[in-house]
């Protein structure tokens, strides 16, 4: 936010958040009802048309696929209709948020093609906005010519992290790493097409992979084990984004990285396998006693072999040497 008044100035950024501002729930639902200042100031909510069904969206939104039939599982997954105007967005999925040239030149062409507006979201993958049903068909099709036609909004294999010590100075671990293992884990198992449940990594306490308020949350750690430093996470869960308020994610336990994609794989199985219907994972995570309880069934893995029988434990991810925190400068706003 400081870097936005710096650079468009306090009066252009308050016109810029005006201007969108009607469009936020809070203006219609804030407890209370609307805030006098907003009713004098006549920033009407938006409303819900009454013809639109809306999709579900956002965090614990309990996507589920209907068919094996690619382009239903797309539509399913992928497909937002919009509350106010019935607007159709469709995401481009982005493994780990990353996109090659290549996928970009085509992805380019295919909002030049389609006339649609693109935007980057906080889950790391692209949208296109102002689509029409019939443009989907042909969307899908070029999407999934370079690979991002695979529904992953809002279902477990869309692990979001920060990116960690590949190029940020401030990091202690790996986080993008931990996120690819934990991806793969979760299509080994079975377990990449559950709804509803959020993976978020930071490699550091600054926290720009936002696991604070993710279902699952990893924040990078040193230990030690055995006399030498180990790449390791504090798992947090159940943190979400309320109607009113942020909620951050309850301490479960710390791990070594290497035991990371164990530890996801098992929460995100109980909770697929306990949840009631539409239930979201932190109700689910409290009638199963809280983050503690659930970390029980994790204790386990908290358990660094000796280096000599577990070599790995002591190497972060994507690393070839000895795992060390050799933090620089900030490049980034933190
Ligand atoms: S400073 Fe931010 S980007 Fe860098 S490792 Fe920490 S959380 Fe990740």
């Amino acid at each position: 936010m400081k870097w936005l008044v710096d650079t468009l100035g306090f009066e252009e950024l308050q016109r810029q958040v005006f201007k969108v501002r009607r469009f936020l729930l809070a203006s219609s639902t804030w407890p209370g009802g609307i805030p006098p200042e907003v009713a004098k100031a006549g920033d009407a909510p938006a409303g819900v048309a009454v013809d639109i069904t809306p999709t579900p969206m956002g965090q614990g939104t309990a996507v589920a696929l209907s068919s094996p039939d690619p382009y239903s599982r797309w539509l399913d997954a992928n497909v937002v209709r919009g509350v106010a105007k019935g607007t159709v967005s469709a995401y481009a999925w982005a493994r780990l948020g990353d996109i090659t040239s290549d996928q970009f030149r085509s992805l380019a062409a295919i909002q030049r093609e389609l006339g649609a507006e693109v935007r980057v979201t906080n889950r790391q993958n692209l949208v296109y906005r102002g689509l029409t049903d019939a443009q989907l068909p042909t969307l899908f099709d070029r999407l999934r010519a370079i690979g991002m036609a695979q529904p992953g909004a809002e279902l477990s294999r869309d692990v979001v992290a920060c990116p960690g010590a590949d190029t940020c100075n401030l990091a202690v671990t790996q986080s993008r790493g931990l996120a690819d293992a934990i991806g793969a884990r979760l299509e080994e198992e079975g377990l990449a097409e559950v709804g509803g449940i959020r993976t978020n990594i930071s490699g550091c306490t600054n926290s720009c992979g936002q696991h604070h308020i993710a279902d699952i949350g990893f924040m990078g750690a040193e230990r030690r084990a055995h006399g030498q430093s180990a790449p390791g996470y504090q798992l947090l869960l159940g943190g979400y984004v309320g109607q009113e308020r942020i909620h951050f994610g309850d301490k479960a336990l710390r791990l070594p990285a290497k035991a990371a994609p164990e530890a996801a794989v098992r929460v995100v199985r109980r909770f697929a396998e306990e949840r009631g219907a539409g239930e979201g994972f932190r109700p689910w995570m409290e009638r199963a006693g809280g983050a503690k309880a659930v970390a029980e069934g994790l204790r386990d893995l908290d358990h660094f072999p000796d280096p000599s029988e577990g070599p790995e434990f002591y190497v972060d991810y994507d690393e070839t040497g000895p795992y060390a925190v050799e933090t620089g400068a900030s490049e980034c706003a933190t």
